[in-house]
């Protein structure tokens, strides 16, 4: 129980065995007693008591711990609604410690991140974000854009002093470095999620190209395979890998994989569909054999999409080759390997950490996105910033480029919950589970 008055309502159910007067009883303790109901013992139980403001919702709490089990644990609750209490909504001691501001708005969110984190890596961002890291990061830029409109003030109140081109200058430079850092935290959401979903990766190619034996050859390294979840297109199974520290997603086409018999335009459309719902394609081609019409096709899917074109069966004598105009024309990323002999497999990975910038992934120095509500506020914020700058450099009079610049602090201020609305306060603590 959380509030003013849940001392009083546990006075009324628990009878301590060492009797002594609330006011007496010290913050951090647990008593020793029995609830009681007309003079009937219900179950013995020790409580814990915290004293305002030094507890979880600031407010005075105090916590039962009875036996457990069905029956005992609804007497007791319902013991405690009866003389007074109320019950708690999804996330309301949450809830209740952001409004008494002992935590702010990402805080919270961070709470819901650690009792939902399914890998060590998404456990370790939560417990960052709970301790304030990134409430200090956002803090942080929202001090160098108070600064930035200080110097505007002077320069509103001050027409007289001939320094507006200086100041302009100096409110780019300040608006240019607060794009940085706004830009690295709306990026790190793009690291967040791969911490979270891996990279959904699809194996294409021609049949016997070699997409089973790169498959085969990718899991082999993995010690640790996940999972294998259903995939989205019919036939295919996704299978959670990590190699290097690089999560995959791998697409496991299984169906087409046995469809070598069928007409090879199916494996075509096929292919199509899944590169379609994949972060990253890798087309397969066999080295060793002439350049085809089907080769074009499947350079086709790639085209504009995240992609490495890998040349298969080098352990023979080969006919295309990485420098092949040909290829080149698609895509920059060729690698060569023999996926019959584990060859040549590191330079995959090394493109795909590349592609994705994965060694810029560093939990340790940098504070992650984690929610697509704190992402679209970042957004917003850059939005303004490009605003304010535009104005800036057309010439606009200071005072409409200081309205974008107060238009970035408010969605800064809606990230950390000092500007949000009711609505979406009720919004995020619905997402929590009774009791938290
Ligand atoms: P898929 O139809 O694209 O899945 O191709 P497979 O992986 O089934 O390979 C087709 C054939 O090529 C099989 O006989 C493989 O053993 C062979 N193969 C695959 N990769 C290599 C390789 O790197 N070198 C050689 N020599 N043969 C390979």
């Amino acid at each position: 129980m959380s509030g003013k008055n849940c001392f009083n309502i546990l006075e009324k159910i628990f009878v301590p065995k060492n009797k002594q007067k609330i006011e007496e009883i010290k913050g951090y303790t647990i008593k020793y007693g029995n609830i009681v109901e007309n003079g009937r013992v219900i179950d013995e139980v020790l409580v814990s008591y915290f004293k305002a403001p030094k507890s979880y919702t600031t407010e005075n709490m105090c916590e039962i711990n009875s036996h457990g089990g069905n029956i005992v644990v609804k007497k007791i609750l319902e013991m405690c609604l009866k003389n007074g209490a109320k019950l708690a909504e999804p996330g309301e001691f949450t809830k209740r410690a952001f409004l008494n501001g002992r935590i702010d708005l990402l805080q919270a969110e961070s709470v819901i991140d650690i009792i939902n984190a399914k890998s060590e890596k998404e456990l370790k961002t939560g417990i960052k974000q709970l301790k304030g890291s990134l409430s200090k990061e956002i803090e942080k830029i929202k001090q160098e854009i108070m600064d930035v409109m200080v110097n505007i003030e002077v320069t509103i109140d001050y027409p007289e002093y001939d320094v507006e081109d200086v100041t302009n200058i100096q409110i780019s430079d300040m608006l240019d470095s607060i794009e940085i850092k706004l830009d690295k935290l709306r990026r790190s959401f793009d690291n967040g999620k791969i911490i979270k979903e891996g990279i959904k990766t699809a194996i294409i190619g021609k049949p016997n190209a070699g997409k089973s034996s790169l498959l085969n050859a990718i899991l082999k390294e993995d010690r640790a395979i996940v999972t294998e979840i259903e995939g989205t297109t019919r036939d295919t199974i996704e299978e959670f890998v990590t190699i290097n520290g690089i999560p995959l997603k791998l697409i496991d086409t299984a169906g087409i994989r046995e469809a070598k018999d069928e007409v090879e335009k199916i494996g075509i459309s096929k292919s199509r569909e899944i590169a379609n719902e994949a972060d990253l394609v890798i087309a397969i081609f066999d080295a060793t054999k002439e350049f085809t019409k089907d080769d074009i096709e499947i350079l086709n899917i790639i085209k504009g999409k995240e992609a490495i074109i890998v040349l298969n069966k080098i352990d023979l004598q080969t006919k295309i080759k990485e420098d092949d105009n040909r290829l080149l024309e698609f895509s920059k990323n060729i690698v060569s390997i023999s996926a019959l002999n584990n060859m040549g497999l590191e330079k995959i990975y090394n493109k795909i950490t590349e592609l994705f910038n994965l060694d810029q992934i560093n939990l340790d120095n940098e504070n992650l996105i984690t929610n697509i509500r704190q992402k679209n506020l970042i957004e917003e914020a850059i939005k303004d910033l490009k605003n304010a700058k535009k104005s800036l450099n057309l010439g606009m009079p200071i005072d409409i480029v200081a309205i974008s610049i107060k238009g970035i602090l408010e969605e800064l201020g809606k990230i950390t919950g000092e500007e949000v609305s009711e609505d979406i306060i009720n919004e995020i603590f619905s997402k929590f589970c009774l009791g938290k």
